[in-house]
C-alpha cells in the first residue's frame, strides 16, 4: 500500500475552530500529513497561540480569525484568503458549542445560535469554499463534523441533535450538487471526546461513568483519535467515498 493515497503535500486546508480540542488535533494531523493548515476561531489572540504552537513543530501554518456563523464576518475573510493567494482545497467544518436545557426551558436564541453555528455555518464556509473549488476546477474535499446525535436523539440536547442530523444530510447534499466538480463532502461523528466542551461531563462522576459503561471501548476518545478518518477523507484515498459519516465512537453506536 501506498502512503502517497494519503499524502496532504502542496494542498491548504482551512480547520474551522482549530485552536483547540478536535479542531486543534485534527490542525496538527493534517499538519503532519503534509498539508498548509489555516487555523480559525472568533479570537485572534487564540489563533495566535495555535499557530505558534504549530510553527514551533515546523508545520506551515496561517491564522484567521472570524465568525463562522456570521455571513459578513465569513465573507471578509474569504475575500482576505484570496488577496493573499490561499487556495482551500480541504475545508473541515468543525466549529460547534453546546448549550443544554430541557426543550421546555429552552430559548429561542439559544437554538438559533446553536443551530446557527453547528449547522448554517458549515453551509456559509461550504459555499464560499465550494465556488471557488468550482471556479478552480481541480475539485477538492469537505470534511463536516457531525456527532453521534447525528444518528441518535440525548435529552437536553435538542438544537445540537438537530444541527448535527443536519450535518449528515447538509454531506449529502454537497456530494449530490459538487461531486460533479470532483468534490467530495462526507462527514465525521465523534464519539464522547475529552474536550473543553465536555468538561462538565467529564467533572460529574454519573455522566463519566455511563460514557466508560455505555461505550463498548469503555473510555473517553481522545482527540487525536479523529485524525485517521480526516486524512482519509481530506486525501486521495477517498476519491470516489462521497456523501457518506464516518462515526468514530469506540462502537458505541454498535451496541445502542
Ligand atoms: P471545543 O469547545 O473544544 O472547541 C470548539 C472550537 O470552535 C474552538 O476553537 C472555538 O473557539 C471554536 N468556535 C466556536 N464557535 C465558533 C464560531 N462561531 N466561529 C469560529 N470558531 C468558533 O469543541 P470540541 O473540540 O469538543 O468540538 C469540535 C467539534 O466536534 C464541534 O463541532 C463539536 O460539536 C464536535 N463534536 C465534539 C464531540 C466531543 O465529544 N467533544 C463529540 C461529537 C462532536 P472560540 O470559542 O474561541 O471561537
Amino acid at each position: 500500500m501506498s502512503t502517497a493515497l494519503f499524502d496532504l503535500s502542496g494542498r491548504t486546508a482551512l480547520i474551522t475552530g482549530s485552536t483547540r480540542g478536535i479542531g486543534f488535533a485534527l490542525a496538527q494531523g493534517l499538519s503532519a500529513a503534509g498539508a498548509r493548515v489555516i487555523v480559525n476561531s472568533r479570537q485572534q489572540a487564540a489563533v495566535d497561540q495555535a499557530v505558534a504552537k504549530l510553527k514551533e513543530q515546523g508545520f506551515d501554518v496561517r491564522g484567521a480569525a472570524f465568525d463562522v456563523a456570521d455571513q459578513d464576518s465569513v465573507s471578509a475573510a474569504f475575500d482576505a484568503f484570496d488577496q493573499q493567494g490561499l487556495e482551500i482545497d480541504i475545508l473541515v467544518n468543525n466549529a460547534g458549542i453546546q448549550h443544554r436545557a430541557p426543550m421546555l426551558e429552552l430559548e429561542l436564541k439559544d437554538w438559533q445560535r446553536v443551530i446557527d453555528t453547528n449547522l448554517t455555518a458549515a453551509f456559509l464556509v461550504g459555499k464560499e469554499t465550494a465556488r471557488r473549488m468550482v471556479a478552480r476546477g481541480r475539485g477538492g474535499k469537505i470534511i463536516n463534523i457531525g456527532s453521534l446525535t447525528s444518528e441518535a436523539a440525548r435529552a437536553t440536547v435538542a438544537p445540537y441533535t438537530v444541527a448535527k442530523a443536519g450535518i449528515k444530510l447538509l454531506s449529502r447534499a454537497m456530494a449530490a450538487e459538487w461531486a460533479r466538480h470532483d468534490i467530495q463532502a462526507n462527514s465525521i461523528g465523534p464519539g464522547y471526546i475529552l474536550t473543553d466542551m465536555n468538561q462538565a461531563l467529564v467533572d460529574n462522576p454519573q455522566f463519566d461513568a455511563w460514557v466508560k459503561s455505555s461505550n463498548p471501548s469503555q473510555r473517553w476518545g481522545k482527540p487525536e483519535e479523529l485524525v485517521g478518518a480526516a486524512i482519509f477523507l481530506a486525501s486521495a484515498a477517498s476519491n470516489y467515498v462521497n456523501g457518506q459519516i464516518i462515526y468514530v465512537d469506540g462502537g458505541w453506536l454498535s451496541v445502542l
